[in-house]
């Protein structure tokens, strides 16, 4: 947890400092100088009533897929999004292309996870959001819905969409946004969620029942980087992670002595790999386990910081919780249906 304090602290010295291309520096503050500058209320900036793109539509970005996903399912045919991080893309050390500038730079709002989830772009929505819009979809989250690691300050933990019912929370954010700048739809927007948020429901009854079919002793969840304690406190897992809260630790060998005598002890059946992370130290682990004569298997890769395929189910939050939910309960000795709890999960690999 230091270590993650380290380098966030890092981080923010790498946003004031190494990001000193003509660019970052120069081209991006001018540009926002330049289009902010005939409005110098931001709370007035909002393009309310006049969304910029084709056909009245909102031009909405957002950050990762799991925000992208619901802003998508709340805004419907009444918004055009983007989204800067797909399948496979780490948030934690993600930095902004001159597309992504561009797309921030044309859109009417921006969605975010924020509690620095997207550390490298943090300066970048702070600058944008003297003129346009961004929200943080855990803005309104209660403190006590927060976790807050030991050691990491005052820093929570960014990956609240792991608890399907603290992610529930946030979706006032997303029908407050679209609704401001576009209030003639805010009846729409606030049935579509009202909707959405009873699907979120049902998938986070069957995490409890599904995960809570593991056996006592194995109620243990081993992956690469800290993303999963949302997911522990929700569904009553320990969970440990091989790195920190951000994937710009090291992880020490240390550490994954520490895990191996865990595994060992405890007699744990599977660790999982996650599609965001390398899956090296999650190699280690197995080796270490194997030399004292314990076979972990790799329990199947999980979604932690960014989602599936766009166009499959699991390119969909509620897809890749249900993955990650189906995938912990199968592979721990609980029960779950083989292809979840809507019957659309993909097989896993090698079955037809
Ligand atoms: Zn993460």
């Amino acid at each position: 947890m230091q270590k993650w304090l380290l380098n966030a602290d890092a981080v923010a010295f790498r946003m004031a400092n190494r990001h000193s291309s003509f660019f970052f520096r120069i081209f991006l503050p001018l540009l926002v100088l330049f289009t902010g500058c005939q409005n110098g209320d931001p709370s007035t900036a909002p393009t309310e009533n006049s969304p910029s793109s084709n056909g009245g539509r909102l031009k909405v970005v957002a950050t990762v897929g799991m925000v992208a996903d619901i802003v998508g399912e709340i805004g419907g045919e009444r918004i055009e999004l983007a989204q800067l991080m797909g399948p496979g893309v780490d948030p934690h050390l993600y930095k902004a292309t001159r597309d992504d500038v561009q797309q921030i730079m044309t859109a009417d709002l921006v969605f975010t996870n924020g509690l620095m989830l997207e550390g490298r772009l943090e300066d970048t929505f702070n600058r944008i959001a003297q003129k346009k819009p961004v929200f943080a979809m855990t803005r309104d989250l209660p403190q006590d819905l927060l976790l807050k690691p030991d050691g990491a300050g005052d820093h929570p933990d960014p990956h609240v969409w792991m608890d399907v019912a603290a992610w529930a929370n946030c979706l006032d954010v997303i029908t407050e946004g679209l609704s401001k700048s576009l209030p003639d739809h805010a009846t729409e927007f606030q049935s579509r969620a009202v909707a959405y948020r009873k699907s979120l429901q049902a998938l986070h009854e069957y995490g409890l029942s599904a995960i809570g079919s593991i056996p006592e002793s194995s109620r243990v969840l081993v992956t690469s980087h800290d993303a999963f304690n949302y997911f522990g406190r929700a569904y009553n897992l320990e969970v440990l992670g091989v790195q920190g809260l951000s994937t710009e630790s090291e992880a020490g060998l240390q550490r994954i002595n520490e895990l191996v005598d865990l595994l060992v002890e405890r007699k744990v059946p599977a660790v999982f790999v996650e599609s965001s992370v390398p899956q090296k130290n999650i190699l280690a682990l197995i080796d270490g386990a194997k030399s004292r004569g314990h076979e972990v298997k790799i329990g199947g890769e999980l979604f932690s910081d960014a989602m599936g395929a766009a166009g499959t189910y699991e390119g969909t939050y509620l897809g890749m919780l249900d993955h990650n939910i189906t995938m912990v309960a199968r592979a721990l000795g609980g029960t779950a249906p083989e292809r979840g709890l809507s019957g659309r999960l993909a097989l896993p690999k090698g079955q037809p």
